[in-house]
């Protein structure tokens, strides 16, 4: 029988001894609650940890991760998790943290078939539909291929100020802001993409905006009378 991931196990315990010579209440607080400022959506790839990568503790960050970060309105997954950290975790920062190096968005890129992950595959390739002109124009691959996992962090950022709960919990207390991030497999680094949101939605507003709101974006104004 094939035991190596035994070590998983005896990891586990080492970790649990070194929290509780650190901390002997670190469990019994860690099991009363969860108070998490952040949502992460990111790519379920291996290398893209999203706490280890944030410098952040269990507790601080709900997470939810899947192939190339996509936020599909009609995956109950992901809005089930962004329903319940907007509403009852009430995140204050929802970020959408994609890769370089992605291959979920490479083999978007490839006009082949993928069985099982061709729906899946169709959101970024959407993305690249809607900004064909500017990838077109790229003659490099590699920075053809960034491009596209950029602009499909943006797409997915605005995927996400779409959602009624996140737009109601806005207008209720100008939270969650949303924010497109990118981590560098070479480096290590995360770099912040400075999305800015209202102009990149443009005045498609009127027919997304299902609240009667003003886009979720990282402007500090506040919002007019209701
Ligand atoms: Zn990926």
């Amino acid at each position: 029988m094939d035991d190596s991931y035994q070590f998983i196990f005896e990891n586990n315990e080492k970790w649990v001894s070194q929290k509780q010579r650190q901390d002997p209440e670190y469990f019994g607080r860690l099991a009363k609650e969860q108070t998490p400022e952040y949502l992460y959506i990111g790519c379920s790839d291996s290398r893209v940890t999203a706490e280890e990568l944030m410098g952040l503790d269990p507790g601080m960050v709900f997470v939810h991760r899947n192939v190339a970060n996509q936020v599909n309105g009609i995956d109950m997954n992901v809005t089930s998790a962004i329903e319940y950290a907007v509403t009852h975790l009430k995140v204050k920062h929802i970020i959408v943290c994609g890769h370089y190096h992605c291959g979920g968005v490479q083999a978007a890129m490839r006009p082949q078939d993928f069985g099982m992950m061709n729906p899946w595959l169709r959101g970024i390739r959407d993305v690249y539909r809607i900004h064909q002109e500017e990838l077109d124009a790229i003659a490099d691959d590699k920075v053809r291929y960034d491009r596209l996992v950029e602009l499909n962090i943006q797409e997915q950022c605005l995927n996400v100020i779409k959602m009624p709960c996140v737009q109601e919990r806005f207008r209720e207390d100008h939270y969650p802001i949303v924010h497109g991030w990118v981590f560098d497999l070479h480096t290590g680094r995360l770099k912040d993409l400075h999305l800015d949101l209202t102009s990149l939605a443009g005045d498609i507003h009127k027919i997304y905006d299902v609240t009667d709101n003003e886009w979720v974006v990282n402007a500090k104004k506040p919002l007019p009378e209701c």
